[in-house]
């Protein structure tokens, strides 16, 4: 017989299964010898009280052994005879897009403009070490697309832009851990990310789709109102309708399009510092606890949104035991973000503080169009660099003193390994975006007691939250609105904000393209 029950316990019963089944047994009154397996479908912590509790949803087993399987596997069938189609770009977009059209019956061209996940690594450890940012191959551009050297968090709430565990079962079938089947907030850590995405991409060829690193879409061959394929770098022409999956980082895919007339929109975002704490810290006050996270708990999170001014102020990104990575894509950038391995077992936790803003917060900027947000991106991120002293050196300030619009003396200790340097980050914040950090950091301050302590440091500059222009589609079938045969898709395309939404868009657009292939005849 097999039953689900919930349980609440303490982090140290929720870490033995011995114990679980003590209490199953008393809670069912049964015998502890009656139950074969305990399977945990799902695990929360709750921590919103002194006493931190573990939630867990658990499959019993009574007198019946436990199924192997964890998850269905899909079969990815041989398709190297099959019509093609295009994905322009490898991040989680265009690599489940990829997928998904192998599933239904499409031979994938995949045209990355970056390295292979593996010689890419080298290329982000320059960024750190000798301040030199590779515009192909960096954080934000190669095998793996921006979610490859990141924190892997896996969870998103536009659940219902698609069906987020089989997303998360993809991940597990190339070698992600199933505890992220059951965790409520699961993540991979950037340790393991690399050889998850490399298997992904050793199905789509062994399945007979190609993938070319190194080979930058540069034009979009269009006849008559209709994608017939691209050009590239490397002087190859790809034929076939196009999924444009190039994340929100690739300025000069922008640039072409405006160039190209395609129907583009300026686009909110968010733009702030990324804090960083001790992970003690941030263990204590989440955890009510002095003593921190102790023997059984994970590095705590947090996740805060308060209101300034009418515009929302937001943790983004949040890292607990992470590190903050220079995520530049290009010469002349300072730009943050944060990563953590799967243990994250680093001494310090970090998040994005941002704030939104929107195409009425920058009149100077209007004369840019389309492509005003993306001008103003570009411009702070090269103040930020200038600030920094024109190397990947960022500035950065105590906490309590850029609240107090005081420079700081000195600087503690950080995990940016690239450096940081004082500056005031007060006196050149644009005033929109400064006054509304301070009042945020103010309002956390007073709900989360040592949050405000001149021990933390923000770090500029975090304009990375999502894309600063949105490649419009129609609703329904997702093609681009005047452009027949183009799939805007993923996070560059204003439709995803995170991995897993990424890959679930690139999901859908595989899918509205076979869809619409199928309805029109020689459309492949
Ligand atoms: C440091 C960091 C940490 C993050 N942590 C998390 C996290 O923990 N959880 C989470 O959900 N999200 C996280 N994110 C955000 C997440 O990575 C993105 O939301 C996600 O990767 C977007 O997926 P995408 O496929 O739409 O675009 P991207 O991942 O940006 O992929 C776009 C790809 O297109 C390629 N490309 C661009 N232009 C061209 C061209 N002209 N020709 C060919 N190829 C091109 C790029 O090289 C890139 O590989 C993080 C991001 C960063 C930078």
């Amino acid at each position: 017989m097999q039953k689900e029950i919930i349980i609440k316990v303490s982090p140290k019963e929720a870490s033995s299964t011995e114990s679980i089944k003590q209490i199953v047994a008393s809670q069912l009154d049964i015998q502890i010898s009656e139950i074969k397996a305990v399977r945990i479908v799902k695990r929360s912590i709750d921590a919103r009280q002194r006493k931190v509790f573990v939630n867990l949803t658990l499959n019993i087993y009574i007198e019946e052994s436990e199924p192997e399987t964890k998850f269905e596997e899909i079969e990815y069938k041989n398709i190297s005879e099959a019509p093609q189609a295009i994905v322009v770009g490898c991040g989680p977009a265009g690599l489940f897009a990829a997928l998904r059209l192998i599933e239904l019956g499409i031979r994938p061209i995949v045209v990355e403009r970056g390295k292979n996940v593996r010689d890419r690594k080298k290329d982000t450890a320059q960024v750190s070490k000798n301040n030199v940012v590779n515009p192909e191959s960096n954080y934000c551009f190669g095998e793996g697309g921006a979610g490859a050297y990141s924190d892997g968090k896996l969870y998103t709430r536009s659940k219902k832009r698609g069906n987020v565990d089989k997303i998360l079962r993809i991940f597990c079938q190339y070698g992600a851990s199933t505890d992220i089947l059951i965790d409520a907030h699961p993540h991979i850590g950037t340790d393991k990310l690399p050889g998850i995405i490399e298997r992904m991409r050793m199905q789509i060829e062994e399945s007979g789709g190609e993938v070319h690193f190194e080979t930058r879409m540069d034009k979009l061959i269009i006849k008559n109102n209709s994608v017939e394929g691209i050009e590239t770098n490397t002087g190859k022409i790809f034929v076939g309708k196009v999924i444009l999956a190039t994340g929100h980082s690739a300025r000069d895919v922008y640039s072409m399009l405006h160039e190209q007339k395609i129907k583009l929109e300026a686009k909110g975002f968010a733009i702030g510092v990324r804090v960083e704490h001790s992970s003690h810290l941030i263990d204590q006050i989440q955890y009510h606890n002095p003593e921190g996270r102790g023997e059984y708990l994970p590095a705590a999170e947090y996740n805060f949104v308060v209101q300034s001014a009418g515009r929302g102020v937001y943790s983004f990104c949040m890292c607990p035991g992470g590190v903050i990575v220079p995520i530049a894509s290009n010469e002349k950038q300072v730009v943050v973000n944060g990563m953590s391995a799967s243990n994250r077992g680093s001494k310090w936790s970090n998040s994005g503080i941002v704030v939104e803003i929107h195409p009425e917060d920058l009149p100077d900027y209007a004369k840019y169009e389309e492509l005003c947000m993306m001008k103003f991106q570009e411009d702070i991120e090269e103040l930020t660099w200038v600030k920094g002293g024109k190397t990947q050196t960022a500035p950065a300030q105590r906490l309590v003193d850029f609240v107090k619009n005081k420079k700081s003396d000195d600087l503690p200790n950080s995990s940016y390994s690239a450096g940081i340097v004082s500056s005031a980050l007060h006196e050149w914040l644009p005033e929109f975006i400064r006054t509304r950090l301070q009042d945020a950091f103010l309002q956390i301050g007073k709900r989360y007691k040592g949050f405000l302590t001149n021990d933390a440091i923000i770090i500029a500059i975090e304009s990375r939250t999502s894309s600063p222009v949105r490649i419009t589609r129609d609703r329904e079938s997702l093609e681009h609105f005047e452009i027949r045969g183009l799939y805007p898709c993923g996070e560059g395309a204003g439709y995803a904000g995170g991995i897993v939404s990424a890959a679930m868009d690139g999901e859908r657009c595989a899918e509205a393209l076979v869809e619409r292939c199928s309805m029109v005849s020689s459309c492949l």
